[in-house]
């Protein structure tokens, strides 16, 4: 039971914080919040995810690069050009190394805009001593509290969290689902109750309306991480920076407007 707990927690908080710090106000800027609050949540984003904490500057570059070329050749990680997850992953993971090597050469207009901590996001995310004591806290809490052998099977998906919320989103969510937006790219809604993922896999919607803070756009598709948004802006923790909302159906006007961008 304690075990069940630890894994769903961890996977909660790891895909919210991937969702609300790297994803939305990395790569997207979608709110704001003052230094010191930034550097809390950068920490917090850090000690939550642990072993598989992923650079944010790293994440935004890739992720615009996503947005700009989806499921074409230049998408880091469209499903469409892959014959499996895994070889989509080792490709966007090499992409990843690159720029966080500083080897690769973003286009300038991906570049700035993310927060940078070079303690944490370069010495501690590649510190061997940090990695090694995550898996051994993880083991740890294992080794406490596991009740029968298989339940250990579930510790690299612990060690490996990161990478593991961003096989799933980008594989299903640009290959199964429903799609409330016709667009160019091959994205789509693969849970209209978004909990796996805390809203990550309302492709479809977020790629229609890439500055909308809140991925749902149907009544019955729920965005948990929004809903945490609307609290922490309430309590004038954070801003919305961006006045975009997600709206279905499409306003007549923008859904002829793009119709005929693609049309032409
Ligand atoms: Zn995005
Ligand atoms: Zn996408």
């Amino acid at each position: 039971m304690a075990v069940l707990a630890f894994f769903v927690s961890h996977w909660l908080l790891c895909v919210f914080f991937q969702s609300f710090f790297q994803h939305r106000y990395s790569a997207h800027r979608m709110y704001t919040m003052g230094p010191r609050t930034e550097r809390v949540m950068h920490l917090l984003t850090y000690l939550v995810q642990g072993s598989s904490y992923l650079s944010p500057k790293a994440y935004a570059i890739l992720h615009r690069e996503h947005h700009a070329f989806s499921d074409t050749e230049k998408d880091p990680h469209s499903p469409h050009f892959f014959t499996d997850v895994f070889r989509m992953m080792l490709h966007t993971k090499k992409r990843y190394d690159d720029y966080t090597e500083g080897k690769g050469q973003p286009e300038p207009r991906f570049l700035g805009g993310y927060p940078e901590w070079p303690l944490v996001d370069d010495t501690l995310r590649t510190s061997w001593v940090a990695t090694l004591f995550w898996v051994a806290a993880y083991s740890s809490f294992y080794i406490a509290f596991a009740t029968s052998p298989w339940q250990f099977l579930l510790l690299p998906i612990h060690f490996l969290m990161g990478p593991v919320h961003g096989a799933i989103v980008n594989w299903c969510g640009h290959k199964y689902g429903y799609r409330n937006f016709d667009s160019t790219d091959k994205s789509r809604n693969t849970l209209p109750v978004e909990v796996l993922c805390m809203g990550e896999l309302f492709q479809n919607n977020h790629h229609k309306y890439g500055s909308s803070p809140n991925f749902a756009a149907r009544k019955f598709e729920v965005d948990p991480t929004w809903q945490v948004m609307r609290v922490l802006a309430k309590l004038g923790v954070i801003r919305i920076a961006t006045p975009q909302r997600a709206v279905w159906p499409e306003p007549r006007e923008a859904a002829r407007e793009a119709g005929a961008a693609r049309a032409a």
